[in-house]
């Protein structure tokens, strides 16, 4: 079942959290999205909260002043402390119970919140003073290659009469990933090394990977999870999908060419993957649902047990995202992040509904607080292509920044910054916030 529009998406709801009502917020009422937290350079424990505005609302403070009866406030309180697993488990009906009260609590009429300054000193913390960390206690990431436009790129450099494989328009791709190396936003990321072999070279070598790639993908952390072989029907799937978040699938694209057969990424991908901290609820995400991808004529149609009337309908999301780089000389000159790409959601030839029933569909079990990302989210233009083998074609056509510096993979000092957020006409504009990580130099 997936959420209907209801009055927490009301686009003219307003906040006493006098920073939730600017328009380019990330953060607004309509939005809710839940991390964990702490004061930064503190002892406390991190715990949990919600971004509004440029402050964050903690949760276990509200609870304790009473603000958050009934389920709202066990589905706080069953948390451990450092992850917010537990609230992912307790599935739909209390996700929803929590939002509805969140809204209400933060809305412009609590009067008699605003007006208890004591209160409200108590229950928000600036953003700007509060650590943020991976939200969720991470057991297992898969993640997919879900972009028909990325699959087509990438195949073309390596098999340019034949660049998809014959099972790509059938099977959602995917290889499983490494969670104990997920970081959240702000992590710097070391240069890997690795074992890598030139194509004229009789031998590879061992040393620092040359090159370093990002790529701009979605990823959604599983709610409810399902027994080992039980499998989760596809119009059951959403039912089990807590929220989504933006991540950056770094990728050592040297290491991966030579190890990527026969057996798909290791440790090309492994040393990283950078998540933004604040987890964008599905039900915050219902004004923005879209069709799945209309398959071009000639496409097989998928199989019964990844196709839905409602799957096709409103399977997809209508997320904007766009990657942006700041150089060490950028940074040091004060010039705004260089914006390399921008593509949507709605360019993935699968589902988030699709990726989570054909993981299940031989039987895994999924559990509260995995991970799936969607692969790198490339469009059919040049310009919207989401990581950099494909905008530099391999480093053939490399990219010029405003310093005058040119780029075909990423130096040590680059920061890799990427950007979601959802617009529709007659709602209000929500965001994910930003996912960014700098690159540093292998550690001697
Ligand atoms: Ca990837």
């Amino acid at each position: 079942m997936s959420y209907q529009i209801n009055e927490t998406h009301d686009p003219n709801l307003r906040s006493w959290v006098e920073s939730a009502n600017d328009p380019n917020t990330d953060f607004p009422i309509q939005n809710l999205p839940y991390g964990i937290f702490k004061r930064s350079d503190s002892e406390e424990d991190f715990r949990i909260g919600v971004a509004i505005g440029d402050q964050i609302l903690d949760l276990e403070k509200c609870d304790k002043a009473n603000l958050l009866p009934g389920v709202a406030g066990s589905a706080v309180r069953l948390n451990f402390p450092g992850n917010i697993n537990r609230l992912m488990w307790l599935g739909q009906h209390a996700w929803a119970t929590l939002r509805q009260r969140l809204s209400w609590l933060l809305r412009e009429d609590r009067a008699d919140i605003q007006l208890n300054k004591k209160l409200v000193r108590k229950i928000l913390l600036p953003a700007a003073e509060a650590e943020v960390a991976v939200p969720a206690n991470i057991g297992d990431y898969t993640d997919f290659y879900a972009s028909v436009y990325h699959a087509t790129n990438i195949g073309k450099m390596f098999r340019p009469d034949n660049p998809l494989m014959p099972n790509y328009k059938w099977v959602p791709i995917g290889y499983h990933g490494r969670a104990s190396s997920i970081v959240v936003s702000g992590t710097p990321v070391r240069r890997p090394i690795g074992q890598t072999k030139d194509d004229n070279a009789e031998a590879p070598t061992f040393g620092p990977s040359k090159v370093l790639d990002y790529e701009l993908e979605v990823g959604f952390f599983v709610g409810g999870g399902n027994d080992q072989g039980k499998p989760i029907k596809i119009t059951e799937a959403e039912d089990h999908i807590f929220g989504l978040c933006l991540v950056n699938d770094w990728s050592a694209r040297d290491i991966q060419r030579w190890e990527y057969q026969p057996l798909g990424p290791f440790l090309s991908k492994s040393f990283a993957t950078t998540i933004s901290p604040w987890i964008v609820t599905m039900e915050a995400l219902a004004p923005f649902r879209a069709p799945a991808f209309k398959r071009p004529a000639g496409d097989p149609e998928p199989l019964p047990y990844l196709d839905s009337p409602e799957n096709r309908e409103r399977g997809g999301f209508d997320i904007n995202l766009e990657v942006l780089i700041s150089t060490e000389q950028m940074r040091e000159k004060g010039i705004a992040p260089h914006r390399l790409s921008r593509s949507n959601t709605q360019d993935l030839y699968w589902t988030f509904a699709q990726m989570l029933t054909h993981h299940t569909s031989n039987g895994c079990n999924l559990r509260p607080g995995d991970l799936m990302a969607s692969g790198t989210v490339s469009g059919a233009t040049k310009d919207s292509r989401g990581c950099l083998i494909e905008l530099t074609e391999r480093g053939a056509e490399p990219i010029n920044l405003p310093t005058g510096e040119v780029r075909r993979f990423l130096q040590d000092g680059d920061e890799g910054i990427l950007r979601g957020y959802c617009e529709r006409e007659g709602f209000r504009r929500i965001g994910f916030g930003e996912c960014r990580g700098v690159v540093l130099p292998v550690s001697v």
